[in-house]
């Protein structure tokens, strides 16, 4: 029996790149091998030298079309088989193996905003406004919630995936939503959330509806959407960790600029310091402190170890370059 494959990867458009697949049918028994596409519709190549090569990086059963069919998140290679420009994995997969005696547990909690075909949120009145924010966040009732079905057979088909998802949320402006993948590794969590990326937008195209992770979708008083990005290493999970967060945060202090670059296009336009934010160029830390950039949940101060939140990157973020820079940074700087 053939099966199918959906090699899935990312294109090389700016400042936001997205997500692109195709299919290839398999014989039973092959195993997945090096592809091809046409860089220069992707921006990923000009056309006299269009040929870019997909390199399985990580496959899961494909809950859409069930069977023994599979997705296949990719990267992307020039024909030589060095990492493409655009090509982020390569070089997380390189740090993290690099720290890897640190152990890093990267959750993800990746906010999206569902849109109606014209591009106005779902749930906003047709070129209006709906009453201010405040009731929404995790909130039940037609008059407050907008876009479930959609929601729970993302998280059902997640789940058939075998995908590492941990929970869903309804979020503070109408018609947005939350999914948060981990703890995992890297640079497993960013195949992981990638793949939940691509199943949601693939289940609006059956909905009717499409998937926004633009990190300031409506202009005004409504929340961005973000990416927060909770971080562990060994030495914070065990007895005394609560230092080594400090030591982190500290860390995280010396190179604010390098790592809101890397954090998601746009991220002056949601970082304000309203809207459970801190100004994209301060740093602050605390515990249990959503305005500020790092917040220590509650509970490490009182268990003397857990991890750390950074509330800085984007919903557009890509998670292999944001969690290459938290390894990078705190690893170099706190204790295996
Ligand atoms: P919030 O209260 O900020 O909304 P969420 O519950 O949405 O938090 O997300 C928390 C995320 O942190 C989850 O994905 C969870 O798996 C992850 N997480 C829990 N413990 C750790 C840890 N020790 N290291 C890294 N991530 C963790
Ligand atoms: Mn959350
Ligand atoms: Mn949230
Ligand atoms: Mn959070």
């Amino acid at each position: 029996m053939a099966y199918l494959a959906e090699y899935i990867w990312i294109d090389g458009v700016q400042p936001t790149p997205g997500l692109r697949s195709k299919t290839k049918v398999m014989k039973e028994g092959d195993e997945l091998p090096i592809w091809g596409f046409d860089g220069s519709s992707t921006e990923q190549a000009p056309g006299d030298k269009s040929d870019c090569v997909l390199k399985p990086a990580f496959s899961c059963p494909d809950p859409i079309r069930g069977g023994d069919n599979v997705l296949v998140m990719c990267e992307v290679t020039y024909n030589d088989m060095k990492p493409h420009e655009t090509n982020t994995r390569a070089a997380c997969e390189k740090t993290a193996k690099k720290y890897a005696k640190h152990e890093s547990w990267f959750g993800l909690e990746q906010e999206y905003t569902l849109l109606d075909p014209s591009g106005w949120p779902y749930g906003f009145p047709e070129g209006g406004f709906p009453a201010p924010q405040g009731p929404y966040y995790c909130g039940v009732g037609a008059d407050k919630i907008f876009g479930r079905p959609l929601v729970e057979k993302h998280l059902e088909l997640c789940l058939q995936a075998g995908l590492e998802i941990s929970g869903i949320n309804g979020e503070v402006m109408p018609g947005q939503w939350e999914f948060q993948v981990g703890p995992l590794a890297t640079p497993a969590v960013g195949d992981h959330l990638y793949i939940a990326r691509w199943l949601l937008q693939r289940l609006g195209e059956d909905f009717g509806i499409v998937v926004s992770f633009d990190a300031k979708p409506i202009k005004g008083d409504w929340n961005g959407a973000g990416c927060h990005t909770n971080f562990s290493t060994a030495a914070m999970r065990r007895d005394g960790g609560y230092a080594v967060i400090e030591k982190a945060c500290k860390a995280l202090g010396t190179k604010i600029d390098a790592h809101v670059k890397g954090y998601g296009a746009g991220i002056e336009d949601r970082l304000t310091g309203k809207h459970e934010t801190a100004p994209y160029n301060k740093f602050s830390y605390g515990v249990s402190n959503r305005g500020a950039s790092v917040r220590i949940p509650w509970q490490v101060p009182i268990e003397g170890k857990g991890y750390l939140e950074d509330r800085r990157p984007n919903a557009n973020m890509d998670p292999y370059t944001v969690t290459r820079l938290l390894v990078d940074t705190i690893c170099a700087a706190t204790p295996v």
